[in-house]
């Protein structure tokens, strides 16, 4: 079986390219063990000049690395210009980071004389998703490469144009063979190299059912695991908040990546006495989102990932609408080619109904009109995830006190929940463990070796 990019924009086959075999996926992890050894060994500042001419080449080369991921995913080619771009800050954050996050820690207020030590641990394998084919895979690499782990990575099956170019980009910004590993395997596949005793952690960003399978395997193992799941952030709309900008946000937040984020706003709580005109303006902009060919600058609404996802999220919100939920905008495909769904808005949805404690992955807002702030945060926390999450409020004060009672990872006040290379990413409950991005990153794969100085 071939790994195929479709363009879901058309339904077009454009690149096919050959799976690994067993033995050739047994070669590489000993190239990557091997290739563990010596990088290691090497200096933050060497490290820090490959990583930094990785970041160059992704600013220098934006346009041709969007493209692919348009061409491989669908998204919107003034989004996938802006992910390169980010992709190129986490590069230079990790590379002129790395060796301050990684500094001996002395033990303070101990009696011990006694540091701490960071060191790699050994060869990792990232398996990513498609949804940001770059920075999901530069999120997981750079910190790791920058730390003297080796990396190997799976990526998501429909995105291959865009593993080949990652690939390819770290050897030509002079990283030695066996550093960073793509991998091009069917899932079934990545069980034996977590089991594999030269691979020391795993990272998953993706589907629950993916990240419970990892997660298992890790333990069995004994493994490192960090696991970046799904989300259903609420964004919540309280009584005092300036509503344009909110309405603004919601759209925003909702629409990112074609509402194919984990940190998207999924359900939108709004206390009641603001509703009615909440309601009338979210319609009118989501009905106002212009359908169309990623490539075309002027296009809003991008399609979906592939067309499997888009009936994948028919079949959800039919199901919703089936149970009783009231549609006020969408809820449906358009009759045209590609992976495109309509903008569409349910309220009415109550617990009972089989997508209220689903995630919706794509350009579908679910609506919640409640009595007051109280209600509000009780409604946010009924959600077996725990990913991110916004309140939009005046107050600011208010807002924090809100956002300390929401039980997720990250809250954002007046401004829906993002990535930031500073800043930590991830969640609680079944939204995942384990943080990216930031100093915290870096740390998940190191031994925080003590050194007991006697
Ligand atoms: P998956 O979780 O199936 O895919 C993510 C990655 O995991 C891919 O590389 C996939 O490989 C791999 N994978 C899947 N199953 C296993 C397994 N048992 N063992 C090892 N690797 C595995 O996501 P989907 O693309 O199917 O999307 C389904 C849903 O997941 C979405 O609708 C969304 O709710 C959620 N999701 C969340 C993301 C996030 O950012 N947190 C990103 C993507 C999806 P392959 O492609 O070969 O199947």
């Amino acid at each position: 079986m071939t790994i195929t990019s479709i363009n879901p924009a058309t339904n077009e086959t454009l690149e096919t390219f050959e799976p690994l075999s067993k033995d050739q996926v047994t070669d590489l992890i000993a190239t990557a063990d091997d290739g563990y050894r010596s990088w290691r060994k090497t200096s933050i500042d060497h490290r820090k000049r490959i990583i930094l001419n990785f970041a160059h080449q992704l600013r220098e080369r934006v346009d041709e690395f969007a493209r692919l991921i348009t061409r491989d995913m669908g998204k919107r080619i003034s989004e996938s210009r802006k992910e390169i771009e980010f992709c190129a800050e986490i590069a230079e954050f990790y590379a002129n980071g790395a060796e301050r996050f990684l500094a001996d820690q002395p033990m303070k207020d101990v009696q011990a004389d006694a540091y701490i030590h960071f060191e790699p641990i050994g060869v990792l394998i990232g398996v990513m998703p498609w949804n940001f084919p770059f920075y999901q895979v530069t999120r997981f690499a750079a910190p790791n490469i920058m730390a003297g782990n080796t990396v190997m990575v799976k990526h998501a099956s429909n995105v291959p144009q865009c593993a080949d170019a990652i690939a390819n980009l770290f050897a030509e910004s002079g990283l030695p063979e066996g550093v960073y590993t793509n991998l091009f395997i069917p899932s079934e596949f990545v069980d034996p190299i977590v089991a594999d005793s030269r691979v020391q952690g795993v990272s998953l960003t993706g589907s629950e059912k993916a990240g419970a399978a990892v997660a298992a395997l890790a333990g069995k193992n004994l493994k490192r695991s960090v696991l970046e799941l799904g989300g259903n952030d609420a964004f919540i709309v309280l009584d005092d908040a300036d509503l344009t900008k909110a309405v603004k946000l919601a759209v925003e937040g909702r629409m990112v990546n074609a509402g194919q984020s984990c940190v998207a706003a999924k359900r939108f709580i709004v206390v009641e006495s603001i509703a009615d005109e909440f309601l009338e303006q979210f319609k009118q902009a989501m009905s106002e989102m212009k359908m169309g060919d990623p490539m075309d600058d002027d296009t809003t609404l991008a399609p979906w990932s592939t067309e499997g996802a888009a009936v994948q999220l028919l079949d959800q919100v039919q199901a919703t609408i089936d149970a009783g939920a009231t549609v006020l905008l969408g809820g449906d495909r358009p009759n045209r080619e590609g992976a495109f769904f309509n903008p569409t808005i349910l309220t009415d949805v109550t617990p009972d109904m089989p997508t209220y404690d689903q995630e919706l992955f794509g350009p579908v807002a679910t609506v919640y009109v409640v009595k007051d702030e109280e209600a509000a945060i009780e409604l946010a926390n009924d959600s077996s995830y725990g990913l991110g999450g916004s309140v939009y409020t005046t107050d600011v004060e208010r807002g924090r006190r809100v956002a300390e009672r929401i039980e997720t990872g990250m809250v954002f006040i007046n401004q829906p929940t993002n990535s930031q290379a500073e800043l930590p990413f991830g969640g609680i409950k079944n939204s995942g463990y384990g943080r990216e991005l930031s100093h915290l990153g870096i740390l998940e794969f190191v031994n925080k070796k003590l050194i007991h100085l006697g």
